[in-house]
Order: C-alpha cells, then sequence, then structure tokens
C-alpha cells in the first residue's frame, strides 16, 4: 500500500541518517588516530616458487583502535580516500613500510617490502619528495621497496603518469599492478609503463581450475613485458600447485599464511622457508 511504502521510505532515510551520523564519528576519530598514529603495519608473506623462499612482504595497515583494538582496513581506507585523510594516513604508511625495509637490511635480511599506494596518494605531490628522501638513506635497499598500485591509478594523463613511474622508478624502487585484471581494460598502458609486478586478482584464483585459461594469458603477458607475476588469494594447496604447475613466480594467501605482525614475521618467514 501507499502508507507502508511511505513507511519504507521513513525507515530507510532514517537508518541512513543514523549511518551517516557513525560515518561523521569515524572520520572523526580517524583525524584524530592519524595525528596520534594509531597504526601498525601487518606483513604477508609472498612465496617464490623457483627459490622456495619468501623473498617479499606485502605490509598491511590495520588500525590499532584504544578501546575497539585492531580495525581492519575495509572499515577505514576508503572513509580515508573520500575525505582526502588518505594523504595524510599515506605518508605515515610509507614512513613505517620504508624503515622496515631500511632496518630489515641491516639486520641482513634480504626481503622485500611492497606497500599500497592508493589513487589520491599517487596525486599527492608529497609522495615523491618522500620517496626520493627514503631513497636517499645510506641504508635504503634499492630495488627492495615495491609500490602496489590499481589500475584505476593510470587512468588520466598517460604522459604524465609515466613521467611520474619513471621518476619513481629511477629512484630504485619496484611497482606493481595490484588487483589486476579487475579495473582498467586498455591494456594499451602495460607496455608503455615502467612496471616490475602484475598481481593477479583474488577473483580469478578462486575460481581455479575454471578461471585457468584467463590466467594462463597473465601468465604469458606478464613474461612478454618481463614483470613479476604474483598470485594473491592462494588460499588451497590446489591453488598453489596449479600455479606452480603453470610457471607463476609467486603466491600470496592464507594457503601460506595470514597477515601477521612485526614479531610473528621471522618466525613465518623461517617456517616457510625450511617447509
Ligand atoms: P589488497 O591490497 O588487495 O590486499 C590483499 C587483501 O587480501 C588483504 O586484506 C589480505 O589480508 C587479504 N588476503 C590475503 N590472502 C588472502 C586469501 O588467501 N584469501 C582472501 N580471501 N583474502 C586474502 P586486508 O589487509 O584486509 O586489506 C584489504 C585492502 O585494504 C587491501 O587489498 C588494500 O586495497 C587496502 N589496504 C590495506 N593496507 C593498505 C595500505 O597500507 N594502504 C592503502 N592505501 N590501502 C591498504
Ligand atoms: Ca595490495
Ligand atoms: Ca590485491
Ligand atoms: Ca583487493
Amino acid at each position: 500500500s501507499k502508507q507502508a511504502g511511505r513507511n519504507r521510505v521513513t525507515f530507510f532515510s532514517a537508518e541512513m541518517g543514523a549511518l551517516a551520523k557513525a560515518r561523521d564519528l569515524v572520520e572523526v576519530e580517524l583525524k584524530r588516530a592519524i595525528e596520534n598514529r594509531e597504526f601498525t603495519l601487518h606483513f604477508q608473506p609472498r612465496f617464490c616458487f623457483k627459490t622456495g623462499t619468501v623473498i617479499s612482504v606485502e605490509a598491511l595497515v590495520r588500525w590499532e583502535h584504544p578501546k575497539r583494538g585492531l580495525i581492519m582496513p575495509a572499515e577505514f581506507i576508503s572513509i580515508c580516500e573520500e575525505t582526502g585523510m588518505i594523504e595524510d594516513l599515506g605518508q605515515l604508511i610509507l614512513e613505517m613500510a620504508c624503515m622496515k625495509a631500511i632496518s630489515l637490511h641491516q639486520e641482513g635480511r634480504d626481503i622485500q617490502i611492497s606497500l599500497n599506494i592508493s589513487p589520491r596518494q599517487f596525486e599527492d605531490n608529497r609522495l615523491l619528495k618522500s620517496l626520493e628522501t627514503f631513497s636517499r638513506h645510506p641504508d635504503f635497499p634499492r630495488g627492495k621497496v615495491e609500490l602496489e598500485i590499481t589500475e584505476n591509478v593510470l587512468i588520466g594523463d598517460h604522459e604524465l603518469i609515466a613521467k611520474k613511474l619513471e621518476a619513481i622508478s629511477d629512484m630504485g624502487y619496484q611497482i606493481a599492478i595490484d588487483d589486476f585484471g579487475t579495473g582498467y581494460s586498455n591494456l594499451s598502458y602495460i607496455s608503455r609503463f615502467p612496471l616490475n609486478c602484475l598481481k593477479i586478482d583474488q577473483s580469478f584464483i578462486a575460481q581455479l581450475p575454471k578461471s585457468g585459461p584467463i590466467i594462463s594469458l597473465i601468465l604469458t603477458l606478464a613474461e612478454q613485458i618481463n614483470a613479476t607475476i604474483v598470485a594473491e588469494g592462494v588460499e588451497t594447496r590446489e591453488h598453489f600447485e596449479w600455479l606452480r604447475n603453470h610457471k607463476c613466480d609467486q603466491a600470496q594467501g592464507y594457503f601460506l599464511s595470514h597477515p601477521v605482525d612485526a614479531e610473528e614475521l621471522p618466525h613465518v618467514i623461517e617456517t616457510l622457508n625450511s617447509g
């Protein structure tokens, strides 16, 4: 009936009002959290099939909320992206990740760290300056810090984007395309930009073996452009074996290890390296 319809509308808008309010609260809290540096990095190993060892780890941000405990990025990254707070948070993450790479290098550990750069952070002018500062650190491990960007970062002025990526690459950073195959479908960028790595989105791995043909295609493409290929979301032995048999370079996923904190990381790496 008309009445019920009207009630439904009222119900939904009340709910949306509550949601908007909750979001405002999170926004205020996030601002404070960034000022207080309430964030930490967890690390997920990337296993290399050829060496049988962990040669890289992905840094994944966590919010250490004083009352709520650990909060996952799904709850705050998009809010940070939409409000622009990702620029400050991204700077914080970049600093934590580069300092981690430097300390690993100082400990004599030959491990790459990759970190996620959001589209808005990629446009932030401070990014290049910070990257340059860290690259000049005497213990900066050249070639051992990788930036993961998504395909939507590459939409826009290709000449400008190419210049930026080349500058980043010249400073000694690696560049990976994250969630490959899910974004921008115009593949012409592939040969235009300096790309070191393609990370096949986990949705393709989840659909193995049905998605085999498309994964094979991506593997061939990566080989053509001399890029490392990483499979994300490797959850089962079947996924792992399929990828090994098809000459994928690296695997990342729950089958190997969940993301762990900095304290647990050495043990997890040791276990994977000796297993
Ligand atoms: P992503 O960059 O694609 O990261 C992979 C996500 O998949 C991580 O979730 C990871 O824990 C999860 N994952 C790993 N292995 C498996 C698996 O076998 N199966 C499944 N189903 N999932 C797996 P997380 O840490 O919750 O991060 C979610 C997303 O949040 C990331 O997706 C990334 O887009 C964003 N994010 C995380 N950390 C950062 C950061 O430091 N900066 C920025 N800008 N974004 C970040
Ligand atoms: Ca990523
Ligand atoms: Ca990904
Ligand atoms: Ca993703």
